[in-house]
């Protein structure tokens, strides 16, 4: 069966343009991918979609690739929908669900979108692939250009974290270490273009990332029999995730999908160590202005400026919902509260969204009753740095006091 994809359309002025091969901005801004949801709406059923593994690719109707056999893929989704009823004690809720995303790919939910955009790349002939990153979406791209037989070539600022430095030369991307910021990587990308011949995957500068992230609303919308929760608490740098989400909900809405009108308040958190979009959003701008010297142990929403920076006010603007930008000072301990909670390995991203969790569930903006998703975007053990703890230390050979063994914890670094 072929995609059901019509054709790509410029978000910043709707232009039209054709999506039979490979395409990058159109006036330095972001695409969307459209679909005939008539045409899904009639070929495509719950019914089939029960009978599908438990995969992203399992709404290939509603996907740019559509042929199961020929997709570049490492098995990823469904990711589980966990319930947390420490967390939500805490906090005052009666339903908090954490969407664990850790469970991906290369231990991140850059896998969905990196397994789409190689996939699509693939079938474009595409040789060589370029991506600037803050860790995870390097690491996905690397193992997926890997799986793909493709070339990659990946540039990080040089205190990325060491595990996201390794895994890309383990997969047999070429890496690189820049003493600068994400944006400075992303220019090298695009400087590159002409000279290395390569296509740069940067976030939201090719236009399929954000297809393979919108299977979480998809894989959401699903694991919740089609009534949307109220809120999902989204740590956001790039926005494809965000974005991607709330596309899936109107392209659910559009096939006559949901249950009810309810969609959920879409919160875009950020580390007060880096907050462009969170600025924006209080100032009532479309476009943020890039963030200085931005700086947060979550280094998957370190991103000072986003090309998709409209979508993602315009989405959360729409949903009803706020941006959210929570002290940096208070991550660890969010990270290690949580996970101590529910046993869910949180990572700093995740974290931050505990944050916004304490602080409107104390405003009152979450109410009790609100159901409420938090997505752990990747795996607390990719960031060592912000894990670091002193143990205490035992020795082999004197005898061990055990009054201090129950009480005796570990000092955080
Ligand atoms: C990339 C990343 C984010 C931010 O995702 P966007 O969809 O680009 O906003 C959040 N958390 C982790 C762990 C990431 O790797």
């Amino acid at each position: 069966m072929p995609s059901l994809v019509t054709h790509l359309e410029s978000a910043i002025d709707q232009t039209r343009l054709p999506a039979d091969r490979p395409q990058t901005l159109h006036k330095g801004r972001p695409l969307w991918v459209r679909y005939d949801l008539d045409a899904v709406r009639q070929t495509f059923s719950k019914d089939q979609l029960a009978q599908r593994p438990p995969t992203m690719w399992r709404y290939r109707e509603l996907l740019p690739h559509n042929d199961p056999a020929q997709v570049v893929s490492l098995g990823e989704g469904t990711s589980p929908l966990l319930p947390c009823p420490r967390l939500a004690q805490r906090y005052g809720l009666k339903h908090l669900w954490v969407k664990d995303e850790s469970q991906l790919p290369t231990g991140s939910f850059k896998s969905r979108g990196m397994a789409m955009a190689i996939t699509m790349a693939r079938q474009f002939g595409i040789r060589r692939v370029a991506v600037p990153t803050a860790g995870n979406a390097g690491g996905a791209a690397s193992a997926y250009a890997a799986r793909a037989g493709i070339e990659a070539y990946v540039f990080m600022p040089d205190d990325t974290s060491p595990i996201n430095q390794y895994e890309c030369h383990l997969a047999g991307a070429r890496t690189f270490l820049v003493d600068g910021l994400i944006t400075d990587c992303g220019r090298i990308v695009r400087e590159g273009i002409e000279p290395m011949g390569w296509f740069d995957l940067s976030t939201l500068k090719e236009p399929y990332r954000i297809e393979g992230k919108k299977t979480m609303g998809l894989e959401l919308a699903e694991q919740f029999d089609w009534h949307l929760p109220d809120v999902i608490l989204y740590p956001t740098g790039g926005g494809t995730g965000l974005i991607g989400m709330w596309k899936a909900f109107a392209e659910l809405a559009a096939i006559g999908w949901l249950a009810d009108e309810n969609r959920p308040r879409m919160v875009a958190v950020q580390s007060s160590g880096c907050a462009p979009i969170v600025r924006a959003f209080e100032q009532g701008q479309r476009h943020a202005e890039p963030f200085d010297n931005p700086a947060t142990v979550a280094s998957g929403i370190r991103v000072p400026a986003a090309v998709g920076d409209f979508m993602i006010l315009d989405a959360v603007r729409q949903s009803g919902g706020r941006a959210v930008a929570v002290d940096e000072a208070g991550i660890r301990r969010w990270m290690r509260e949580a996970t101590a909670s529910e046993g869910i390995a949180f990572c700093p991203e995740a974290a931050a969204c505990i944050g916004a969790l304490e602080r409107l569930t104390q405003e009152g903006w979450i109410a009790p009753d609100d159901r409420v998703v938090v997505f752990n975007t990747g795996a607390a053990q990719k960031y060592p740095e912000a894990m670091a703890t002193n143990l205490p230390r035992l020795r082999k050979d004197e005898p061990i006091d055990w009054s201090k063994i129950a009480g005796n914890a570990a000092t955080d670094r």
